[in-house]
């Protein structure tokens, strides 16, 4: 086979020549259309894009009349072809095939080198340092650089200074304070150091010898320049810090001394100082401007203070730690295309679309959808329509209207003849599911069938007979629908609503059950784009950013306890006009029972005191799963006014009724996790309030959801103040650990690195052609480089 850039470069030589001299040649060209389609054809083979894809089909069509087409048109097609392709970029990529192997010593054993002693050795495994690549990979936190030397005269009050001098005198000074006053002669002036606690500290100093001191400096008029118990090394002659003591690196908490480590670093690197070939390509080192892998680790490990800036060095942004970053971001975006690019080489079924079923379905919809949910709808189209199993992830905000989208695909599947089948996290979503897909679906003749654990055997038995037999209907349920027993019949699409709220176990039954058929996955969650490529890297991500028009933003107060009052009342006006509320109690461990306990007392002392004449409801994790439905059925049907209730409220409940939302000790919550409560109100015509009730109203974070009502903008504020962990809907296990890569600060390259590996694989999937860097890449998962699975 011939490689792909051979044919671009075949398209654009005969593009050329068509276009040459404004088109004088066009028409003398022999099988002009002919050419460009086979040309054309080749490329679309190895293209993943899919609209890329579909304008060559566009242009393929065009073709194929060509010889009818007037000249002007020709002259469109043909630089419209051109304009597409003249960018693609294909030097890129090594096509051919790497002969060396890259970096394998990175994955041999520390207990390969002799020279770590076996002490050494077992104290850095402690610290999960193993190998080669770990101990290469763990880069000075710090790096101090003693050959800069500051003067006092020019040297600034108040910052960190870096002094040399000898000691002239020596004394203690009693008087309010006892202290010793240490003279040092430096170069240009004297300086004091002041040791407080002098006692064990004086006998560090020595008269007549030299030190490098460093420390904050400061002046007052009693004692002149002077530096508090500074950080000193001992120098054998003022020449010293030039000569051999020219920096110090400190690594952090490694268990072994810095030098040591820093010199079995230099060991290892001058052992296999000819084995450091590239993983990355020359050409994208030359165009990000990055340094190769040898000369990044040498500088890293042992910079020289005359050639590198050290203060860049400390803010962990050199052009060494970009390299280092963008290389993890691009191995693992290569990893998990490459899992994608498995997926879809797997046979699926194909379910053609039935516009006019879709028409009926738009118009039989009490609302018109927005943009990004009829570009939803077309994406999930695309996935049953193409003969490969999907795997799709929709992140919408909470209230972007995900049910409707997913219903109107639900629909076409089930026309086709397959079952369709959603899953929710709880009971009480399944049931308000189940009544809004029947609605939904009533005027198609289709069944919608619920599946539940507490439901009657007899009829539990019923459905999933159903089930097996292949039924084409829809199936709402919780985790019941997984169970390892049922058999699925002809499932054409598995949606997972709120899927964060499935736990690892689940969603690995779920992965077996499922293999082999489209899945959509729905987020409670918007989340930063960058994290959602880390997290969801191997799966088709759509997003839904606009809202329903009629959605007016919630309007939010973040307010102090000692005025919970004023909340009271205003609730209380809500409900006079007919309005319900929630008031949320933050229980962390939903399973503590002390916890649910303090939680009733708190309700039953509330509801009495502040609430004598309305009528209250609680509902909480701890309670049956009887008594939360009758809870909520109240509420939905209005015997309830407030709804008292922990989290568990936050899982997709709609009840377009409640207008009030109220969140007490806000300030324990996630600002995703209160976003994502307050939707819960705004879900009908009336205006909704949100009052976030923390003990200090200064609570800075909380002023963000005053402001912003966008999901994507709220949870990036909270990756950037908790880190990707805490975002609510995530996780923690799901986030791949990365050494150097921050999901918040490195967004260009990680977009960058993304780019370039999408690129790479377009070109050489499966890295047929790149050997060494296959091989690197099946090692690093080997070693769970980034902990995922
Ligand atoms: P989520 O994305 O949080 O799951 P839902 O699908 O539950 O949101 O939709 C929230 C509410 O908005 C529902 O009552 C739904 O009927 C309504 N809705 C959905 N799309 C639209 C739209 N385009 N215009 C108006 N209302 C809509
Ligand atoms: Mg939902």
């Amino acid at each position: 086979m011939k490689e792909p850039i051979e044919y671009h470069k075949n398209l654009l030589k005969v593009l050329h020549f068509a276009m040459k001299q404004n088109f004088e040649f066009l028409d003398q060209i022999k099988n002009l259309e002919i050419t460009l389609v086979t040309l054309l054809k080749k490329i679309k083979e190895f293209l993943h894009n899919e609209e890329l894809i579909q304008k060559i089909k566009g242009f393929e069509r065009e073709l194929g009349s060509f010889s009818f087409a007037g000249e002007e048109q020709k002259k469109r097609v043909i630089s419209d072809i051109y304009e597409t392709f003249k960018n693609e970029d294909y030097s890129n990529i090594s096509i051919e095939e790497a002969k060396k192997s890259s970096l394998s010593f990175f994955f041999n054993s520390l207990k390969d080198y002799q020279f770590i002693s076996n002490e050494d050795r077992e104290k850095l495994a402690l610290k999960g340092i193993q190998n080669v690549m770990d101990i290469l990979y763990t880069l000075p936190k710090k790096y101090e650089d003693y050959t800069k030397i500051d003067q006092i005269e020019s040297a600034s009050v108040g910052k960190e200074v870096q002094i040399l001098g000898y000691v002239t005198s020596k004394k203690v000074i009693t008087g309010k304070r006892v202290y010793m006053e240490i003279q040092i002669q430096t170069q240009r002036g004297v300086l004091k150091v002041i040791l407080f606690n002098y006692k064990q500290l004086q006998f560090l100093f020595k008269i007549q010898i030299y030190y490098l001191l460093r420390g904050v400096l400061s002046y007052n008029t009693f004692y002149g320049y002077h530096l508090v118990h500074p950080f000193l090394i001992t120098l054998k002659s003022p020449s010293d810090s030039q000569n051999y003591l020219t920096y110090s690196l400190k690594y952090g908490d490694i268990g072994v001394l810095d030098e040591q480590f820093s010199n079995y670093i230099k060991d290892i690197i001058a052992i296999h100082k000819e084995e450091f070939n590239e993983i990355l390509s020359e050409k994208i080192l030359k165009d990000n401007g990055y340094p190769t892998i040898l000369e990044t680790l040498t500088t890293l490990h042992s910079p020289n203070p005359s050639q590198v800036d050290f203060s860049i060095l400390n803010s962990g942004e050199s052009i060494y730690h970009q390299r280092l970053k963008f290389e993890e971001f691009f191995l693992l975006r290569l990893v998990q295309l490459m899992k994608k690019d498995a997926f879809r080489n797997r046979k699926g079924i194909s379910i053609s679309i039935d516009f006019k079923l879709h028409q009926d379905f738009l118009k039989s919809i009490p609302f018109e959808l927005t943009f990004d949910q009829l570009k939803a709808i077309s994406d999930l189209f695309e996935d049953l329509r193409l003969g490969y199993p999907a795997n799709r992830l929709i992140q919408g905000d909470v209230g972007s209207g995900k049910t409707v989208v997913v219903a109107s695909a639900m629909l076409q599947c089930v026309k086709a003849g397959y079952q369709a089948i959603i899953m929710v996290p709880t009971e009480i979503l399944a049931y308000q599911h189940h009544a809004t897909l029947t609605k939904m679906m009533k005027s198609f003749n289709i069944g919608v069938q619920l599946l539940v654990s507490k439901m009657k055997k007899k009829d539990k038995d019923t459905v999933i007979l159903q089930l097996e037999h292949g039924a084409p209907q829809i199936y709402v349920g919780t985790h019941a629908l997984i169970q390892k027993q049922i058999r699925y019949n002809n499932p054409g699409l598995v949606i997972i609503d709120e899927q964060h709220r499935f736990g690892v176990l689940q969603r690995k039954t779920l992965q077996e059950i499922t293999a082999g058929i489209n899945v959509t996955l729905l987020s409670a969650t918007p989340i930063p784009r960058t994290l959602s490529m880390g997290i969801f890297g191997d799966l088709d991500i759509t997003y839904i950013e606009t809202m329903p028009k009629s959605r007016k933003p919630v309007k939010t107060a973040s307010i102090t306890e000692d005025k919970k009052d004023k909340v009271w009342r205003f609730i209380k006006g809500e409900i006079s006009k007919g309005h319900q509320a929630y008031i949320i109690f933050p229980l962390i461990d939903e399973s503590d029972v002390l916890n649910a306990n303090a939680l009733l007392k708190e309700y039953e002392k509330m509801s009495s005191e502040d609430f004598p004449d309305i009528l209250c409801g609680l509902l909480h994790g701890k309670m049956k799963v009887e008594e939360k439905d009758d809870i909520m059925r109240k509420f939905h049907e209005k015997e309830i006014e407030i709804l008292f209730a922990t989290t568990v409220v936050e899982v997709g409940i709609d009840v377009p009724n409640a207008t009030v939302m109220t969140i007490m000790n806000a300030e324990r919550f996630g600002l995703s996790q209160l976003h994502q409560l307050r939707g819960r109100v705004g879900r009908g015509s009336a205006e909704a309030f949100c009052f976030l009730i923390s003990p200090q109203s200064d609570v800075k974070r909380l002023k963000i959801l005053e402001k912003s009502s966008n999901g994507f903008e709220i949870s990036r504020e909270d990756l950037k103040l908790r880190g990707p962990g805490d975002i609510y809907g995530i996780d923690q296990s799901g986030v791949p650990k990365f050494r150097f890569v921050d999901f918040d600060k490195d967004e260009a390259i990680i977009l960058n690195a993304s780019q370039i590996a999408d690129r790479y694989l377009k070109y050489d999937p499966g890295l047929i052609k790149n050997r060494s860097l296959r091989e690197f890449l099946e090692k690093l998962k080997d070693n769970s480089y980034w902990n995922i699975s």
